[in-house]
């Protein structure tokens, strides 16, 4: 039985050639954490979660200080109790947010070292519903100093040109004709079959905004509005989802099954963007999507493709995958050595064990932060 020898950290910090704004938000670099679990047989196991723009050293404590010394000399299958003790060490500290995150990324560690033990990709060992592809849909649509309306029309109609049949793409941040005009280029350049989902990222503030921006959207038969206001402001999510045709999604910074279970039982939403690297990890995710079955919802996990596309392959009601389709604006990409191939709207299934990659050393060379005092990129708790 694998014994966990060591947890460690790394934090890895990369910037972005051009920053990208969204309704609320102007990203310049993104941070990652990174974190390997290795067990006394030589496995290891890799996870990750995103830490924004400069929050990394917050989880990387937070592995190394609180989460990791729970895991070392414990044995790597035992994943419910792990998951457990970890939360227990977290409730003081954080249930949702940094602490949780950190979690995530470890509890994704221990499936993907697990999976790699058994010699089986991470979907087959969690059990697939299927072995070769999922749907995905291709998400950006993000603003750029001088991206016009034809341009974000034309992204859009390239993403169904290479055979996505769902796209993505912000809204909130232009007036009301601003954003008209944006949504009409598209709706126009990828005809009237394709679904069209649009991210507000927490634009508004007010019921009557919202309605002014969605009365605009609804002639374009979105698929779905996402994050329309704060995550905390539920009531105001519950009566845009009564007072508009539009189905209301939202999850993607909402941690633990307690949460999701407001989310659901206040009619706050009936699409879930619950996401592995922020939620609890993958432990907590099956226990998300179980529950949002039982009241008839689906589940379309927020970005990170790499970790998602094993999770949609084996949750019986996820939907889609999330696809970047490139690194200039999530750049994640680039501290792994694979990436996930896209198929005509399709992701293929990673046939190697676990989560299918590993993290790129030289890019972590190059990316990976030496915090003053440490002595080196990855913080080890053995
Ligand atoms: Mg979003």
């Amino acid at each position: 039985m694998p014994t966990i020898e060591s947890v460690s950290v790394c934090i890895a910090r990369v910037p972005l050639a051009k920053p990208v704004t969204f309704a609320t938000r102007e990203v310049k670099a993104r941070e990652y954490c990174l974190v390997r679990v290795r067990s006394t047989d030589g496995q290891e196991g890799l996870g990750y979660c995103y830490a924004v723009n400069s929050a990394g050293r917050l989880l990387s404590v937070a592995v190394t200080d609180l989460l990791g010394p729970k895991l070392v000399g414990q044995e790597s299958l035992r994943i419910e109790g792990l998951w457990s003790e970890m939360y227990q060490e977290a409730l003081l500290m954080g249930r949702a947010g940094g602490v949780m995150r950190a979690l995530s990324a470890l509890d994704i560690a221990l499936w993907d070292l697990n999976a790699r033990s058994a010699n089986l990709p991470l979907n087959q060992y969690l059990g697939a519903k299927t072995l070769e592809r999922v749907p995905a849909y291709a998400s950006g649509g993000y603003y750029l100093p001088g991206k016009t309306p034809d341009k974000l029309a034309r992204e859009m109609a390239q993403h169904v040109s290479e055979g996505f049949r769902a796209v993505k793409m912000k809204v909130g941040l232009e007036s009301v004709a601003g954003e008209r005009k944006r949504i009409a280029a598209v709706r126009e350049a990828i005809g009237p079959d394709v679904r069209l989902m649009l991210d507000a990222n927490n634009a508004w503030r007010d019921l009557p905004t919202a309605l002014e921006y969605m009365r605009c959207f609804e002639p374009y038969n979105p698929f779905w509005i996402e994050e329309p206001f704060s995550p905390d402001d539920l009531d105001n999510h519950a009566r845009l989802a009564r007072a508009t045709p539009v189905t209301v999604a939202t999850g993607e910074i909402e941690a633990g099954r307690w949460r999701f279970k407001d989310l659901i039982t206040q009619g706050a939403t009936t699409l879930l963007q619950t996401d592995a690297t922020v939620c609890g990890g993958i432990t907590e995710f099956r226990r998300i999507a179980a529950m949002a079955d039982c009241h008839g919802l689906t589940v379309a996990p927020h970005a990170w493709h790499d970790v998602h596309v094993h999770l949609v392959a084996s949750t019986p009601n996820a939907t889609y995958v999330e696809w970047m389709p490139d690194d200039h604006i999530v750049n994640f990409r680039r501290v792994i050595d694979r990436q996930i191939e896209a198929d005509k709207g399709d992701l293929l299934l990673p046939k190697r064990p676990g989560l299918g990659f590993r993290f790129d050393e030289a890019a972590l060379h190059e990316y990976g932060v030496v915090y003053p005092g440490a002595k080196d990129r990855w913080q080890t708790v053995q």
